[in-house]
This record gives C-alpha cells, structure tokens and sequence, in this order.
C-alpha cells in the first residue's frame, strides 16, 4: 500500500520559509521565534529553528512546533486502519439540492467541505456493515430525487438549516465561502 504523505509534506504545501522571524513568540511553544522551538517532542524531524509563514492565514510559527501540533490534532485518523486496503460502494453518488439561494449557499459550502476532506471517511458502513470501505462522513447528503423511500429524499423542510449546521459543526460556516 502507499504510504500517505509525512506531515512534513503536507505542512509545506502550506508554508513559506520565513528567513528573518519578526520579533514575536511562537504561540504554539511560546518561545521567541527567532529562537529555537521550545518543543521537546520524540524525535524532532526537522530543525528546530526552521520557522515558516502559513501562507493562507500568514500566521508564523517554528516548523518543528506545527509538525508537533499537526500530529498531535484532532483531526482524527483518515482511515482506522492505515495501510489496509478499502473498497468505495455506489460511486459516483449523487446528491440533490434545491436551486434556491439557500440551496446554492449549501451547495458552496459542500464544496469547501469537499476541499478539506471532510464529505467522506473510510470507516464501517452502518448500512451495509462493511468495514474499510468510504462512507458519508457527519454532513448528509439527499440521494433521492422525487421520492423519499430511503429516508434520504425530500420533502424535509429541515434539511437545509440541518446541513448548515452540520457544516457548521466541521468549522465551514458562510463565511468561509467569501459570502
Ligand atoms: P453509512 O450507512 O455508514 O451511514 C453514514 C451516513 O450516511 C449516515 O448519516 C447515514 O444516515 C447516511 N446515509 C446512509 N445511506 C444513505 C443514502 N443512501 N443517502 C444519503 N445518506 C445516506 O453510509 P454509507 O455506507 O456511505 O452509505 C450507505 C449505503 O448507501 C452504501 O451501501 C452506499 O453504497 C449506498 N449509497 C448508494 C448511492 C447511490 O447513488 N446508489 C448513494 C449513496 C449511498
Ligand atoms: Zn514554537
């Protein structure tokens, strides 16, 4: 199986090396950052005085302490059991949404949730019972157009307002559209 991508490479694609810290602290290990990290983990994997500069957010930190907080996160496990192979049942799957301005506002932020892994876990299928294998994550999803013989159909008056706060939940709020 292919090993996923160190934490280290995932932080990169987010990261400029900053050459010249300002004269801050760290927040994550409270020390100076242009000294090195206070952080005493197992196994440092990369130097302790690397700091680098998310470029999204533009928040600077010591290198060593993100790879220490990204590890240490509740991001939870992206599969139970890493390394085992998974199967993916009903794909593609397609959703339903109303074209109204509410519907539209969902269907943006599903998208943000997509980017950030959030729409789908491997984990076990409470409907087939099958471990290892993808499954809706804590956002749902209609799947039924026209009829509502699964329960997941319309009409639901609710769901629209039970998905935003389901995305919510996930930290995608309207803002995080640029709505
Ligand atoms: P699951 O049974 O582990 O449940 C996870 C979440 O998905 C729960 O919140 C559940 O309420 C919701 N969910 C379950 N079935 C759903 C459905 N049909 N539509 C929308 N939400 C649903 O989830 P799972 O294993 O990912 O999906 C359940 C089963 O439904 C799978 O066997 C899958 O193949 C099948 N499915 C088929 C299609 C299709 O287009 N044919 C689409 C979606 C799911
Ligand atoms: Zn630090």
């Amino acid at each position: 199986a292919k090993k996923g991508k160190t934490p280290e490479e995932v932080l990169k694609k987010y990261l400029q090396k900053v050459r010249h810290p300002p004269d801050e602290d760290c927040t994550i290990c409270m020390e100076r950052l242009a000294a090195p990290s206070g952080y005493k983990g197992p196994q440092p994997t990369v130097k302790p005085d690397l700091v680098g500069k998310l470029s999204k957010c533009g928040h600077i930190y010591h290198l060593h302490c993100l790879v220490a907080m990204y590890n240490n996160g509740n991001k939870g496990p992206e599969h139970p059991n890493p390394g085992k192979s998974f199967t993916a049942r009903g794909f593609p799957r397609h959703c339903y949404l109303p074209d109204s301005e509410k519907g539209r506002k969902v269907l943006k932020l599903l998208l943000v949730a997509w980017d950030r892994r959030l729409i789908f876990a491997v984990g076990t299928s409470s409907t087939t019972g099958e471990s290892d294998t993808v499954i809706w994550n804590e956002v749902h999803h209609k799947t039924e157009f026209g009829s509502n013989l699964t329960g997941h159909g319309y009409p639901d008056a609710n769901y629209l307002d039970n998905v935003l706060a389901e995305l919510a939940a996930q930290g995608i709020a309207e803002d995080s559209a640029g709505l």
